[in-house]
């Protein structure tokens, strides 16, 4: 089955790194027009316009920090202004914060993963949902993770913000269904990115980490946007607020494979 988003206007946050760079292109190949937006890195959510053109992909790249309802409702009306509106939000920008004991961390770096996180999403979930029940259509996907359900020493605000998406996502489904939007969370495990380099660039944690998966490999980034390119498709039509894990069986309690 191949699947087309031909006319579709999506916006994907953190587009132009790890994820959400594999998404936006997914989405792109697609058929889909992409706002790719970032916060740090321009060089390269421009180049990656410049390789979406050369596939006859519209594409355009936005800076907005999602944390600022002021910059979000700008980036939305930017993209009203090129394109008419907005079937697709991909809320995928987020950070891990800093790693450190809950007693010891610097609050302002704890709110810091919490603004970026939770009232990022937010922000621009309320954004695209005051134009997707207007237009009685539309997808939001939230990136969420395995660390919705799985608890993880030193990342507390990181853990937090995951299982916090988990409802909000359920939530704005359970709003946004009788506008015929949808809402859906996607929960990856390891995948090979920026984010997680210190793992899978070390021999050792490389190799406790891959005690965790069953599937005993880290997933790629393309592997996560090919379901995001689903769950925006109509292929999804019955499926929202739910979470879907691409995880490789991580929070299959791998632990339990034998004793117990
Ligand atoms: C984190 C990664 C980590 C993975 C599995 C993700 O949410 O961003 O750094 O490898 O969870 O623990």
């Amino acid at each position: 089955m191949q699947i087309r988003l031909d006319g579709k206007r999506a916006i994907v946050t953190g587009g132009n790194s790890g994820i959400g760079k594999a998404i936006v292109m997914a989405l792109g190949d697609a058929g889909a027009k992409v706002c790719i937006n970032y916060v740090s890195q321009p060089e390269q959510a421009h180049a990656m316009v410049d390789e979406l053109a050369a596939r006859a992909v519209s594409a355009i790249a936005v800076a907005a920090d999602i944390s600022d309802p002021a910059a979000v409702a700008a980036m939305f009306a930017h993209v009203d202004q090129s394109w008419g509106g907005i079937d697709v939000l991909v809320n995928c920008a987020g950070i891990d914060g800093q790693h450190a004991m809950t007693w010891e961390i610097d609050p302002n770096a704890w709110k810091r993963v919490i603004d970026v996180n939770l009232l990022g999403t937010f922000n621009c979930a309320r954004q695209a949902l005051q134009r997707m029940t207007a237009q009685r259509s539309g997808v939001i996907i939230n990136i969420t993770s395995v660390h919705e359900v799985i608890a993880w020493s030193g990342y507390s605000a990181y853990t937090a913000t995951k299982a916090a998406l988990s409802m909000l996502t359920k939530t704005l489904a359970q709003e946004a269904a009788p506008f015929d939007v949808r809402v859906v969370a996607l929960a990856p495990g390891a995948i090979q990115t920026p984010i997680n380099q210190s793992v899978w660039s070390d021999p050792i944690a490389l190799a406790d980490l891959l005690k965790k998966i069953p599937l005993n490999r880290m997933g790629q980034a393309d592997e996560v946007a090919q379901l995001a390119v689903v769950l925006a498709s109509d292929v999804a039509a019955y499926v929202t607020g739910t979470t879907l894990f691409v995880d490789g069986g991580m929070t299959d309690y791998p632990d339990f494979s034998h004793g117990g």
